[in-house]
């Protein structure tokens, strides 16, 4: 249903291709302007190629849509190229009309516990994307006995797929109630339907094992005036193989961005504080985290570069 206009001689550099960036690349290519998208990784697709769960994007879905984007023309694709590694902001500025970043979140939040470096702990994304890119999930080594800190999509697809793997036991572990987990209840359910535990009002406090992870140590909590506040009784559960998914944040910050809660701080469609660049997605503050947000954050930013670089 796409058709590109005549090419209008303007260029774009679009950062970042997930659905932020490909969303982008695609409408401003549609609108006849050149765009140069570069990634970081070897392949494109952000997150629908290495983050969402294999059973949500089934047989190559992630690679198809983006062939099916790129094949609008007027967009040239440059993988392992890294915004601050390869190029940085000011060049892109200076070399094309306009740029979006669609970078995501790169980074991960950590567990403040000590031992949290040892064997048998990993973030959960590091596993998910292991998963999406592995020939053989046969051999993906899982724990016997699996626990998931955090209350999120990425602690159902951990958790689920840790399942599916084979673990005998598998409990998430949230510090609030079921109704503040950002999973939603359908996921839940889906989480429960494999088998999955989903343990509330409950933070670590404790790793314990000789070299490996052997046991984890729980405090229940209760939301209470000063915020969460332990109830005085703890549990234990044995564990050889923890997730950790407690959030993500943005990776390398590029150089000279306004930010707000952490994410670049945005105005209207995707406008960022310096003059020239957009961004939207993950990245972006305000958004809601979401495959289909990301994508009509990417549109919208298009429509604004395409007004932007159009106005007489
Ligand atoms: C485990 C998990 C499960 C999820 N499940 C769902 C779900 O079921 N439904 C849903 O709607 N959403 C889900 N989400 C959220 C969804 O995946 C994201 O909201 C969406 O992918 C955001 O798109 P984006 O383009 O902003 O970022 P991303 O998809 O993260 O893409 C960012 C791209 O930018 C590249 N990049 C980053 N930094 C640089 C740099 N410096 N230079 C060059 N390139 C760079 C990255 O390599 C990546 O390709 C899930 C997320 C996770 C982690």
């Amino acid at each position: 249903p796409f058709h590109r206009a005549p090419p209008t001689g303007r260029r774009v550099a679009v950062v970042g291709a997930g659905p932020a960036g490909l969303a982008c690349a695609h409408r401003l290519a549609m609108l006849g302007h050149e765009v140069v998208l570069m990634d970081a990784r070897a392949k494109g697709g952000g997150l629908n190629e290495f983050g969402i769960a294999a059973y949500k994007t089934p047989e190559g879905f992630a690679q198809e849509e983006l062939d099916w984007l790129l094949g609008i023309g007027g967009i040239t694709v440059e993988y392992g190229r890294r915004l601050g590694r390869d190029v940085t902001l000011k060049a892109l500025v200076e070399d094309f009309d306009a740029v979006f970043l669609g970078l995501g979140l790169g980074g991960v939040n950590a567990l403040d516990l000590e031992g949290a470096e040892r064997d048998g702990l990993r973030p959960a994304v590091d596993f998910i994307a292991e998963l999406r890119q592995a020939a053989d999930l046969a051999a993906i080594p899982v724990g016997r006995r699996v626990v998931v800190i955090g209350g999120g999509m990425t602690a159902v697809d951990a958790a689920v797929q840790s399942r599916l793997l084979g673990a005998e036991e598998v409990t998430i572990a949230y510090r609030r109630g079921r109704e503040k987990m950002g999973a939603s209840h359908h996921e839940q359910d889906h989480a429960a339907s494999h088998g999955v535990r989903i343990v509330t009002g409950a933070v670590p406090v404790a790793l314990r094992g000789e070299g490996g992870l052997a046991e984890v140590e729980f405090a229940y909590v209760a939301e209470g005036p000063a915020g969460l506040e332990e109830s005085g009784e703890r549990f234990v559960l044995r564990a050889d193989q923890l997730f950790t998914a407690i959030g993500q944040r943005l990776g390398e910050l590029p150089e000279g961005l306004a930010t707000e809660g952490g994410k670049i701080r945005v105005e209207g469609a995707g406008r960022t504080s310096l003059p020239g660049v957009w961004a939207g997605g993950d990245c972006a503050a305000g958004g809601a985290d979401l495959t289909v947000t990301a994508v009509a954050e990417g549109r919208d930013a298009a429509m604004d570069i395409h007004a932007a670089l159009t106005k007489t």
